[in-house]
C-alpha cells in the first residue's frame, strides 16, 4: 500500500468524483527541504519563526528574501505559504523577547506582539513581496481574532505593496484558529484568498484545554464534534468563494484528512511523511461519501465515537 502510494505521489489527488483537493506539507528547515521534494506535496507551508527562530538577530529583509528564493529552489517552485511570525505562547525567538504572563496562549501571541512595534511583521512582509516576483508565495497571518485585527494586516500589506509592487504570484489568508476568528469566518474570508484552519490551536481554545498539557489531551482533541462544527462553519461560511485549507498534526491521520475533507476542506497540510498515504485515501473517496461521513460525525457525541465512525469507515 505504501509503495503503490508513493508510485503515485507527485500526481494531484482528485476523488473518485473529481474534485482537486490539494495536499501541502510543512517545512521546518532549509536542511530538510531536499529530502522533502519526494514526498510529492503540492505545496509546502513554512512557519516562519522556526525557519528563523535560530538566528540571534532578527533577520533582514535581504536575509529572509534569499531564504524563500533558496527554499523555492529546492521545491521546485511549488507555492510556498509564508506564515508570519507566530511567536509567544509555547514559541520564543531570541530576537524578540516578550514580557512574562501568566497565560501566554491567551497572551500577546502572534499577530498581536506586532500591534505596538510592527517593525519586524513589516520586514517580513516586504521580503515575501519582494521573493513572490520569483517564487510563487503565499502571506497568512497567524492567531487573528477580529476582523478589526485583520483589517490592520491587510492595511499594513498594502503599504508595504505601495513601496514594492504587489507581485501577480501573491496570495494572502489567515490562520481560523481562534473560535472567535471561525464564528466570523463570512466577514474574514470575504477579504482574503484562503484561510487555513490550525486545528492545534482551535481544538485548545475551543476546549479550554491546553495543547500540549498530557493531562488533558482527552479533552483537547481535533475530533471533538464542537471543533468539527466550526471547521464546517468556515467552510460554508466561505460559500466555496475563498480556499478553505486546514494545518495542524490532526490531518496527517488519512481517516481525519477524509473527514475534513466531507467537512469542506479543499486543501490539507499533513506532515510531508504522510502526503502519498493521504493522496491515496483520497483518491478512493468519493466527496459524496465524505459529506455523508462528516455528516455523521458531526451528529457523535464525542471525540472517541467519531473515531469509531471514520475507523471503521477505512477498515
Ligand atoms: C495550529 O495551531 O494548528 C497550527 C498549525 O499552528 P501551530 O501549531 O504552529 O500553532
Ligand atoms: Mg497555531
Amino acid at each position: 500500500l505504501q509503495a503503490e502510494a508513493q508510485a503515485h505521489a507527485h500526481e494531484p489527488a482528485y476523488t473518485s468524483d473529481g474534485t482537486l483537493i490539494e495536499i501541502y506539507a510543512n517545512v521546518l528547515a532549509e536542511a530538510d527541504a531536499g529530502d522533502m521534494v519526494a514526498k510529492g506535496a503540492d505545496g509546502w507551508v513554512i512557519r516562519t519563526e522556526i525557519l528563523f527562530g535560530g538566528s540571534p538577530h532578527p533577520p533582514t529583509v535581504e536575509e529572509q528574501e534569499q531564504a524563500f528564493l533558496r527554499l523555492g529552489r529546492t521545491l521546485g517552485n511549488k507555492r510556498m505559504i509564508v506564515r508570519t511570525w507566530d511567536i509567544g505562547g509555547d514559541k520564543t525567538v531570541p530576537f524578540l523577547p516578550l514580557d512574562q504572563e501568566e497565560n501566554p496562549f491567551l497572551g500577546v501571541r502572534g499577530l498581536r506582539v506586532f500591534r505596538n512595534r510592527p517593525e519586524l511583521l513589516i520586514d517580513q512582509v516586504e521580503a515575501v513581496c519582494r521573493a513572490a516576483r520569483f517564487t510563487p508565495l503565499s502571506l497568512m497571518f497567524p492567531m487573528v481574532t477580529t476582523v478589526e485585527e485583520l483589517d490592520w494586516a491587510l492595511g499594513l500589506l498594502d503599504d508595504v505593496v505601495g513601496r514594492v509592487g504587489r507581485p501577480d504570484s501573491l496570495q494572502v489568508g489567515i490562520m481560523v484558529e481562534v473560535p472567535a476568528a471561525a464564528l466570523r469566518a463570512r466577514l474574514m474570508t470575504q477579504k482574503l484568498d484562503f484561510v487555513s484552519i490550525g486545528t492545534n490551536d482551535l481544538t485548545q481554545y475551543t476546549t479550554a484545554a491546553e495543547r500540549g498539557n498530557a493531562a488533558l489531551h482527552v479533552l483537547a482533541d481535533p475530533l471533538d464534534p464542537a471543533v468539527l462544527r466550526l471547521i464546517r462553519l468556515v467552510a460554508d461560511e466561505s460559500r466555496r468563494e475563498t480556499l478553505v485549507a486546514i494545518c495542524g498534526d490532526a490531518n496527517t491521520d488519512p481517516d481525519v484528512a477524509a473527514l475534513f475533507v466531507g467537512l469542506g476542506v479543499r486543501e490539507l497540510t499533513p506532515g510531508a511523511p504522510a502526503v502519498p498515504m493521504v493522496k491515496a485515501r483520497l483518491r478512493t473517496s468519493s466527496l459524496a461519501e465524505l459529506t455523508t461521513l462528516a455528516d455523521r460525525a458531526l451528529a457523535c457525541t464525542d471525540a472517541h465515537e467519531v473515531r469509531e465512525l471514520i475507523r471503521s469507515k477505512f477498515r
